[in-house]
């Protein structure tokens, strides 16, 4: 059957260079075409666009970017069998695909590209988080990347949209809606990948803010939140006690009641907080 781009289908470019899925690799790959255009999709238009891929295994959503039009598409992969299959779809997109074999947590990515910068990956789910707390934490903002379109497992994806009250709300629901807006935009069964992994899988699109939602040291906000988050189920007055001084009163000057829990507290009154905290 004829594929979006004349390349064969991915199950014999599997077959053909004997891509059998790594579990320590947190290989899980996506073999529709269709589905891994629809993701491309998800990302906006990338005509004028150079994409990071990390991970791109046998090269479905990287097919899919390049279907779609992205000016350029850079792509690190740990695995270094996958490379010939990837130089495979770089003959066909000639100039338009860069490869690099490597751990994408040691590569500059920024300084080969040029913006504007979309970053669309089906992250391996050993590095996924990590790589997300990375993009989102930059000292200067707005970091490299205009927006990221990101499959991670659900749970992840849901702690990264939670609000306040939820189960899944802490630190990464913070982080990342302090300066991006994030959305679920895409749920996965298992049965989309190969091979199925155990759990259900979400893309999340996050779109970069020019500016934070509210004004805070990113240091000072990161350490409140760590030590409120690491016991969640404590008062804050018991919580935030290594901040030293008085706390009670700390928390009453920007509105916090001391016996509330860091659940229940709300992205803009930890900013405030943590102004608060830079003034002392
Ligand atoms: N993008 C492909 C797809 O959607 O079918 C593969 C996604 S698979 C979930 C994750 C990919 O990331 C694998 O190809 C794996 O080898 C690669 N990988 C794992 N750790 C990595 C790392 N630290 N740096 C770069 N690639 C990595």
């Amino acid at each position: 059957m004829a594929t979006i781009d004349g390349l064969p289908p991915l199950r014999e470019v599997i077959r053909a260079h004997d891509l059998v899925a790594k579990k320590q690799l947190g290989q899980n790959f996506l073999l529709d075409l269709n589905l891994t255009a629809k993701i491309a999709r998800m990302a906006g238009d990338l005509s004028a666009c150079d994409v990071l891929e990390v991970g791109p295994g046998p090269g479905g959503l990287t097919r899919g970017l390049l279907a779609e039009g992205a000016r350029r598409v850079l792509v690190v992969e740990k695995d270094p069998r996958c490379i010939p299959a990837l130089e495979e779809i770089a003959a066909t997109y000639p100039g338009r695909l860069e490869i690099v074999q490597g751990d994408a947590l040691e590569l500059d990515a920024a300084a080969r590209l040029n913006g504007p910068i979309r970053v669309v990956s089906n992250l391996p789910y050993n590095v996924g988080t990590e790589l997300l707390i990375r993009w989102l934490s930059p000292a200067v903002w707005p970091p490299f990347w205009t927006s990221l379109t990101l499959m991670f497992q659900k749970e992840v994806a849901e702690r990264i949209v939670a609000r306040p009250r939820t189960d899944h709300y802490g630190r990464l629901a913070l982080l990342a809606q302090w300066r991006a807006e994030p959305k679920i935009v895409m749920h996965l069964p298992p049965e989309a990948f190969t091979p199925a992994p155990k759990v259900h899988s979400a893309v999340v699109h996050l779109t970069r803010l020019e500016a934070p939602r509210f004004p805070a040291d990113a240091a000072v906000l990161s350490r409140v939140t760590a030590m409120a988050f690491n016991q969640r189920r404590k008062m804050l007055r018991s919580s935030l006690k290594g901040l030293g001084g008085n706390v009670e009163a700390l928390l009453e000057g920007v509105g916090i009641v001391p016996t509330q829990r860091a659940e229940e507290i709300g992205l803009e009154q930890f900013c405030a907080l943590a102004r608060a905290v830079a003034a002392r």
